[in-house]
């Protein structure tokens, strides 16, 4: 698997400071951000700030600090949004997945009662 990044996504532009987004949480490995087209009551996409374009690509090659970073985010979006009833984290991968920006991101949606995963 050629795991290209392309640092012209617009993931790397908010990374760069080139874009706005509306933070909710940042450590020194990830950023948490809201979605511009929520899709639930809470929609956050927690990226790494490094440069890995899919799940795989970041489980395979981000070391291990940096894959604690994340998750720690992860767990900081879930305290700052009250997401005790529950959430959703989503990674859509490459062509299959239907992912749309090739820098890895994992939504977490929630905030409301969702319906069953994969309608289609
Ligand atoms: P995916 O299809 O999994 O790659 O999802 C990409 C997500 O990024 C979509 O839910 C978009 O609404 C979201 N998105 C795209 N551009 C921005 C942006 N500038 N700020 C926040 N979210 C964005």
């Amino acid at each position: 698997m050629d795991y290209a990044y392309d640092d012209q996504n617009i993931f790397a532009k908010i990374l760069r400071g080139e874009i706005p987004n509306k933070t909710v949480f940042e450590n020194d490995h990830a950023l948490a951000f809201h979605d511009i087209q929520p899709q639930a009551a809470v929609h956050v996409l927690v990226i790494p700030k490094g440069p890995y374009m899919s799940l795989d690509h970041f489980a395979r090659d981000a070391s291990a600090t940096e894959q604690a970073g994340f998750f720690h985010a992860v767990a900081a979006v879930c305290d700052l949004m009250q997401l005790d009833e529950g959430f959703r984290g989503i990674s859509n991968t490459r062509v299959h997945g239907v992912q749309d920006v090739p820098h890895y991101h994992m939504h977490i949606l929630g905030g409301q009662q969702l319906g069953r995963m994969l309608l289609d």
